[in-house]
């Protein structure tokens, strides 16, 4: 708590009392908190990758680049690194986009089921790398009214991730639904799981639970925090259950006016 008095005087210029004001400050202090985690975390971020490219290339600098086998591998090695960080200043910017108050969602008539397929095909190459097998659900059309650009960001960031966290040979479950009033989106996956004290924390910006695969993967652990916001933007709902080692599911319901 945060405690301020004042006095309060009579006619007369004399004090006849105290105003006493608690105010609760937890939120505050949280939301500060959180501010300072961010920032922490997006350095942090940024100085892995940016730590590895200078390093690489001055040993290169230094000699290593006489060596065309060396050469090649430390060059490698440099790409994908300021790879990471484009994609995380990207997932950066995308947040802070949507975070803005005036943000305003570009809405037309979605048709869900060509997004769905067009997203099952911009991720069979990932499938096939890992012998996994996409299986779309879906109805003959259904329309919502949504942003089509940002609808699909959210569909790409949860089949890439069911197919991040499943063993090679798995499965991935896309299916559709649609009713009176909304559409339901299911994306599961017969992967890794999450453990039920991580479930509600995964939406958080950076929270991954293994670090180490979530980098591997190429993820920036902005993924969820963003498909989140969008879902928010469109009134909408996202849910997840899971179990570990069996698999995960995400399911999304969608108000069909936007
Ligand atoms: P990342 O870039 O790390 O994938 P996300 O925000 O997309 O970041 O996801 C946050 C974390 O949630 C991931 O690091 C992972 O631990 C967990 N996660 C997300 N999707 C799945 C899934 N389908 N199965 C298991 N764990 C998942």
């Amino acid at each position: 708590f945060m405690v301020s008095a004042a006095p309060i005087f009579g006619k007369n210029g004399r004090v006849q009392g105290t105003t006493v004001v608690f105010n609760d400050i937890t939120e505050i202090k949280k939301l500060e908190q959180m501010r300072k985690d961010f920032v922490a975390n997006v350095s942090h971020e940024l100085k892995t990758p940016l730590t590895s490219i200078k390093g690489f290339a001055e040993t290169l600098l230094d000699g290593a680049q006489d060596v065309p086998e060396i050469r090649e591998q430390f060059l490698n090695i440099i790409h994908d690194e300021s790879e990471r960080m484009q994609t995380l200043v990207e997932d950066l910017l995308e947040l802070s986009r949507l975070e803005q108050d005036n943000y305003q969602l570009e809405t037309t008539i979605v048709d869900v089921t060509s997004l769905l397929h067009e997203t099952a095909t911009l991720l069979q190459r990932k499938a096939t790398e890992k012998q996994m097998t996409i299986h779309l659900e879906t109805e003959e059309e259904v329309f919502i009214r949504a942003d089509l650009n940002r609808l699909k960001q959210v569909v790409v960031n949860l089949v890439a991730n069911a197919l991040n966290y499943t063993p090679n040979g798995g499965n991935v479950w896309i299916s559709l639904e649609d009713g009176e009033e909304a559409v339901m989106l299911r994306i599961k996956d017969d992967g890794i799981g999450i453990h039920p004290k991580e479930m509600q924390r995964i939406f958080e910006r950076f929270y991954r639970v293994d670090k180490a695969r979530s980098r591997n993967s190429g993820g920036t652990g902005l993924g969820l925090a963003i498909v989140k916001h969008i879902i928010d933007l469109h009134h909408g709902t996202i849910d997840v259950e899971s179990e570990e080692n069996q698999g995960t599911t995400f399911t999304i319901r969608l108000p069909k006016k936007g």
